[in-house]
């Protein structure tokens, strides 16, 4: 028998072997294309055979594939991973190098990042942000981390910390941290009931505020963050599910600096999907914060990427094609109203189209709802 640990919501299982991973995967009723699968080190494609006594992880990702080719595309040498999307396969080694140039080129088509830029990585502790830090650090750039401990549940929030602070400490780099409850007085559970907004679009505008007035403040060049292909496309499938034009006009892996105070802000990992940022994570030895935030089940964005799984699934590619073709012959025919007339927050100093940014009103409605 192996031990088998299925993560998310965490359980056991014991099974029959020795097996092929693929068919312990079918016995389970698992897609192995949703998954790692994971034996100490080491990840294991279908073909692997599980041996009595292995202790074995199965860690859910979304998206990706998996096909029958479990030779590595650039060296022949033995595959840990399958690409459907890209109809290849990769040893540890050539996939690092893959996720990298992918980095790189994103970096390069879009014009995201000179050499001398100090670039201020925003963490989250998951997959995504880390996987980012790490590929940037081993390309050369200057990056400094930023996690903001938002207190999204009463153990993600103090483990996502200690995840990027362990990440940062390893590769002697520096980490700046910002409580939001110590901070500003508040958190993201608070926010809801006082200002009427759903719980993730209020962490959401808290995050971007405080991302980019940190950078702005301490006088960073550029803001990386970790969205990747699976975020993009889905953020994508709704704004085009509502023609939402403005939006359509603005979305894109690079938002260029404004002169009234806004930093560069862009998203190296477009061209990867989340199970190649969780892959690369995990070879990396990263220990990342696999847990989803507690209060973002049943969202929006989720339901979205659902339904782009679901095709992916049947006709892999077609997220990566739904997104790159909005950026090659899509986005340059949405022109929106153009830049908005901007001044500066009277409370914060950050630019908006109002008296006070939506940041700052919402900060004072929990201000005058606590006061109550
Ligand atoms: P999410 O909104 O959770 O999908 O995260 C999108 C991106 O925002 C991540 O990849 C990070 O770059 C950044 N981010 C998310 N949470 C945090 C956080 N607590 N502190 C700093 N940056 C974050
Ligand atoms: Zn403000």
């Amino acid at each position: 028998m192996a031990r088998v640990v299925l993560r998310n919501p965490r359980r056991e299982v014991e099974v029959q072997a020795p097996t092929p991973v693929k068919v312990m995967l079918r016995e389970l009723a698992i897609d192995p294309e949703t998954v790692l699968v994971i034996r100490g080190t080491d990840l294991l494609t279908r073909e692997d055979v599980i041996a009595a006594d292995d202790e074995i992880e199965i860690r859910p990702v979304i998206s990706g594939g998996a096909v029958n080719v479990s030779k590595c595309r650039r060296c022949r040498g033995q595959a840990v991973i399958e690409l459907q999307r890209h109809n290849s396969a990769f040893c540890k080694e050539c996939f690092l190098h893959f996720f990298r140039e992918q980095v790189r080129r994103a970096i390069e088509r879009e014009d995201m990042l000179s050499p001398t830029d100090r670039v201020l990585v925003a963490v989250s502790g998951g997959k995504d942000s880390l996987a980012l830090w790490d590929a940037l650090i081993e390309l050369g750039y200057d990056t400094t981390g930023y996690h903001i401990v938002l207190w999204t549940g009463e153990e993600y929030a103090p483990e996502s910390l200690r995840h990027s602070q362990a990440f940062a400490d390893e590769r002697g780099v520096k980490l700046i941290v910002c409580d939001l409850k110590e901070d500003m007085g508040f958190s993201v559970p608070d926010l809801p009931k006082v200002t009427g907004r759903p719980t993730c679009g209020a962490c959401g505008l808290t995050k971007r505020h405080l991302i980019a007035k940190a950078a702005g403040d301490l006088g960073f060049d550029v803001v990386a963050i970790g969205h990747n292909l699976d975020d993009e496309a889905a953020v994508l499938l709704g704004n085009v599910l509502r023609w939402d034009e403005e939006y359509l006009a603005r979305q894109s892996p690079v938002l260029p600096a404004t002169t009234d105070g806004f930093v560069k802000k862009v998203k190296p990992l477009y061209r990867l999907s989340e199970r190649e940022t969780a892959a690369y994570a995990f070879l990396r030895g990263i220990d990342y914060q696999v847990e989803e935030c507690p209060l973002v089940v049943g969202n929006t964005q989720m339901r979205y990427k659902g339904v782009l799984d679901e095709i992916e699934r049947t006709s892999p590619g077609t997220k990566a094609s739904f997104y790159h073709g909005f950026l090659e012959r899509g986005r340059g025919r949405f022109t929106g109203s153009g830049p908005p007339d901007l001044r500066t927050c009277a409370s914060c100093g950050m630019p908006t189209t109002g008296e006070t940014c939506a940041f700052c009103r919402m900060r004072k409605q929990h201000g005058e709802h606590a006061s109550r």
